[in-house]
């Protein structure tokens, strides 16, 4: 039933993401305050088509809806490593804010923005499930059983370091 939900519900915001497709630089610029999306209007509309198509393809919107991509594991303490850029998790590397530098790595063009707020990117990844969507290459799952045993062991050895498990960098 919420796989349904969230099929109905992505199916329905796709619909109007094609209608207001024609308006979309001005909403992007309004949302993010970068008139670059007006001024750049057909290229906008080009990458607002492969955005949406990635987002079918990728059943982002479904994940989304349906909070598949962040149910909790049953042995999942926490997330560990760290993001290289890569931009795997960037809708296969076709989000329309991707900004690529000279040594390909990607980085997120709104940023900061509170259109960027409301996805789920800054969550990426919550579970193993996610990790494997993407082919994320550095982030792991550290499971309850061995953050257990690795803390009983460090108690003894050295202290557990925080900033691997929590994954600061993310
Ligand atoms: S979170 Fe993982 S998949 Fe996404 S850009 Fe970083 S390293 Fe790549």
């Amino acid at each position: 039933m919420r796989v349904l939900f969230a099929r109905v519900a992505s199916g329905l915001l796709l619909t109007l993401f094609a209608l207001l497709l024609p308006i979309a630089p001005i909403l992007l610029a309004v949302t993010t305050g970068k008139l670059s999306f007006v001024r750049r209007y057909p290229t906008t509309v080009r990458k607002s088509i492969t955005h949406m198509r990635q987002l079918i393809v990728t059943e982002a919107l479904t994940r989304f809806f349906s909070g598949r991509g962040h149910q909790p594991e049953a042995d999942v303490a926490a997330i560990g490593g760290h993001c290289n850029r890569c931009g795997n998790c960037c809708l296969d590397r076709k989000c329309m804010f991707l900004e690529v530098d000279g040594e390909n790595r990607v980085a997120c063009g709104i940023f900061g923005t509170t259109l960027r707020a409301l996805g789920n990117c800054g969550d990426y990844p919550g579970s193993q499930y996610e990790i494997d969507l993407y082919d994320c290459p550095t982030y792991y799952v550290i499971p309850i059983s061995q953050l257990k045993s690795r803390t009983t062991r460090d108690r003894t050895a050295h202290p557990v370091d925080t900033e691997t498990v929590f994954g600061e960098s993310r």
